[in-house]
């Protein structure tokens, strides 16, 4: 969809995609998709206008000479969530998914024009109630807020219904175009939706990539870039972690830091350019050995044959060890404070818990959208945890900190937080609360497969005495990221990991093929 933050199109841009598409005309009334199709092509307007419109017929923006229509699910194949009508009459040029895909390579310019606009569209389509599929089920449902996160998590436009629906399967779902599924799971949901592929139930490849944040994706560019047939694992949404930070100042080549989701959402898109098979939502079960290779077990039953993996699961966050938590997760104790979360606690009083940096971007964002922000940790002194600049950045923002301070209660009705006491004895009328207290590797499935240390992260390199640097104790395994022992747990970090292990990769696969032949 046009809006009116996107660029329009050159008069060479139009002449390159004329070369690619076909030119077509359409009368005033005519539709040129609708929701709930599986597929459209780019439209790139020549005359006329194009009214978008949302699933209930309001009109969420128009269209004209120069503009384009097309939005993120051009890439990702999800099915359409707005409805194109033909305002005035129109001539325009319409390109197909698949004869787009190679221009996005070619043509720098038009590429960074195309897939900023588009990134820029969803997120302006996330902020649209009424766009994308409708959830109905109560808070205190387990599978509605897994799906809740699941939707968040992957930026699919939604609208909940905190009510308890007919029926026992929670929570409805009702997809664009009406379809409606009864306590679906995230899978099918995300399948039904046309996002990622559908796995064979047996499939074999080269490189399989277990997790989709930063490391996984950094080893999903260069795998498939370098002639790897790579496919990544991801059991919630590609991105991981870092697509929650509201915003990543320290990462090279963004003097003025980058958010979060826009950095992932660059680089998933990077990894579609690149042809890099994603398959999500996927939670790996099991990695086993077989024939000189591995196979990894996913739910639902689907087996990954590969030569070699990556292991890039990364680290969840702890959890505030309080009675009733999982009451008030989702609904006002959240593990993430992005711009949907500022403006539910904008002049209500929040606490943020944790002392590292995560907190400290945390408390700054959500005092700036408003709220009146607490900073709660642990030790005497939060210059300890934190970086100077952010202690910084607090003061000038009005969080208010306090030292020493550790949660034992949480006090609300309904999923409403209300107050939350401290160790100490004393009471805090909180509405919100924010934890950010460290996180632990995602590691359980592996059981003894692979050597880890004492906290569960994988020993790698010479810590294991492997051959390569990031090669676990089993030969062909590697690990990168937070998940790793030893790891820096940073974004930059978890990236060149990923991009690195794919040098290993192709070093072990030689080293193979030279056994074989000796
Ligand atoms: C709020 C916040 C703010 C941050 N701010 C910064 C910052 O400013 N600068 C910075 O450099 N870093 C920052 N970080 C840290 C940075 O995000 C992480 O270091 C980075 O995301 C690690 O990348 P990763 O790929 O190793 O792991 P992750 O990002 O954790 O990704 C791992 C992925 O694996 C998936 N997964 C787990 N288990 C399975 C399984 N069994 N099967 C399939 N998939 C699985 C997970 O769903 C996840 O998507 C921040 C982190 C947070 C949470």
């Amino acid at each position: 969809m046009a809006s009116p933050a996107s660029q329009t199109l050159s008069a060479s841009q139009l002449e390159t995609l004329a070369e690619l598409g076909e030119e077509r005309t359409a009368a005033v009334g005519d539709v040129l998709f609708q929701v709930g199709d599986r597929r459209y092509p780019l439209i790139a307007v020549l005359e006329g206008e194009v009214a978008v419109l949302d699933g209930a017929g309001n009109e969420i923006v128009r269209a004209h000479p120069s503009d384009f229509v097309g939005e993120l699910n051009l890439l990702t194949g999800q099915t359409v969530f707005v409805t194109a009508i033909v305002t005035q009459p129109l001539r325009y040029i319409a390109v197909e998914r698949e004869d787009l895909r190679p221009l996005l390579f070619e043509d720098g310019p038009l590429s960074d024009l195309l897939l900023s606009t588009f990134i820029a569209r969803r997120e302006r389509l996330q902020q649209i109630d009424g766009i994308g599929m409708d959830v109905t089920g109560p808070h205190s449902s387990e599978s509605t807020m897994r799906m809740l996160d699941f939707a968040r998590s992957n930026r699919l436009p939604f609208t909940w219904h905190d009510e308890e629906p007919e029926g026992t399967l929670w929570p409805v779902v009702r997809l664009p175009g009406g379809v409606e599924l009864r306590g679906p799971t995230t899978g099918e949901v995300s399948r039904a939706l046309g996002i990622g592929r559908e796995l064979a139930p047996r499939e074999e490849v080269d490189l399989v990539v277990v997790g989709g944040g930063p490391a996984g994706l950094g080893a999903a560019v260069y795998g498939a870039s370098e002639g790897l047939e790579t496919l990544v694992i991801e059991s919630t949404a590609l991105g991981g972690q870092a697509g929650s930070s509201r915003r990543i100042e320290n990462y090279l080549g963004f003097p003025a830091g980058i958010g979060g989701a826009e950095l992932t959402g660059r680089a998933v898109t990077q990894a579609r350019k690149f042809d890099a098979r994603t398959a999500t939502p996927y939670r790996a079960l099991a990695l086993e050995q077989e024939n000189g290779g591995y196979i990894v077990r996913l739910e639902e039953g689907h087996v990954i044959a590969a030569r070699t993996v990556l292991l890039a699961t990364g680290a969840q966050y702890r959890r505030l060890p309080v009675e009733g938590l999982s009451d008030y997760e989702g609904l006002s104790v959240f593990y993430a404070a992005g711009p949907p979360e500022a403006r539910l606690c904008g002049a209500s009083r929040a606490g943020v818990v944790g002392g590292g940096n995560s907190a400290g971007q945390a408390a700054v964002w959500l005092a700036r959208g408003g709220a009146l922000v607490t900073l709660l940790h642990r030790r005497a002194d939060l210059r300890e945890t934190m970086s100077d600049y952010l202690v910084r950045e607090l003061e000038r923002y009005g969080v208010a900190v306090r030292d020493r301070s550790e949660i034992a209660a949480l006090h609300g009705d309904d999923g409403r937080l209300e107050a939350v006491t401290l160790e100490s004895g004393e009471r805090l009328p909180f509405s919100f609360l924010f934890l950010f207290l460290g996180a632990l590797p995602c590691t359980e499935w592996l059981d003894d497969v692979v050597a880890r240390d004492d906290h569960g992260f994988i020993l790698t390199g010479n810590a294991i005495g492997a051959d390569f640097l990031l090669e676990t104790s089993l030969p062909g395994v590697f690990a990168a990221g937070d998940v790793r022992s030893g790891s820096t747990k940073r974004c930059a970090t978890a990236v060149g990991e990923g991009a690195m292990a794919v040098q290993f990769v192709h070093a072990r696969l030689a080293n193979d093929v030279n056994a074989q032949r000796s």
